[in-house]
């Protein structure tokens, strides 16, 4: 079911967002730009490195993935507009090409890496 899942998401949002499967969407977040498609991978941007013309240091044929979330964002409503200024946590590769629909359902998409939360115990000493 879970692969189902997986394959009919791939199908929708392949054509529309060029989506990579990352399996932890955040696209009502940035705007509907998908993240995954910066060369870098970034969940946080823009980096340093964008240019003068708004290009990506990486890739100069290719506008800056996080100008264009900005950008977009500013035209979403409410709280999806919001959410473009939290801080999201770097992206779980183990969630590499399963179904971010199935992850929600299971709240397996909101699990983070120890430490990221601001109340966890520091393990640093
Ligand atoms: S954030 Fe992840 S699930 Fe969402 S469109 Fe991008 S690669 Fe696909």
């Amino acid at each position: 079911m879970a692969r189902l899942l997986a394959t009919i998401e791939h199908a929708v949002k392949k054509p529309i967002w060029d989506c990579r499967m990352c399996g932890q969407c955040v696209l009502h977040a940035t705007g509907l730009t998908c993240p995954m498609t910066c060369p870098k991978s970034l969940r946080n941007g823009p980096c340093g490195g964008v240019r003068e013309d708004g290009g990506c240091e990486v890739d100069p044929t290719m506008t800056c993935v996080w100008l264009k979330a900005y950008d977009r964002s500013e035209k979403m409503p409410g709280s999806w507009r919001e959410e473009f200024d939290d801080l999201r946590p770097p992206v779980d590769n183990r969630l590499q090409g399963t179904s971010s629909w199935a992850n929600l359902l299971s709240g397996r998409d909101k699990a983070v890496p120890a430490g990221w939360l601001p109340d966890e115990p520091s393990h640093g000493g």
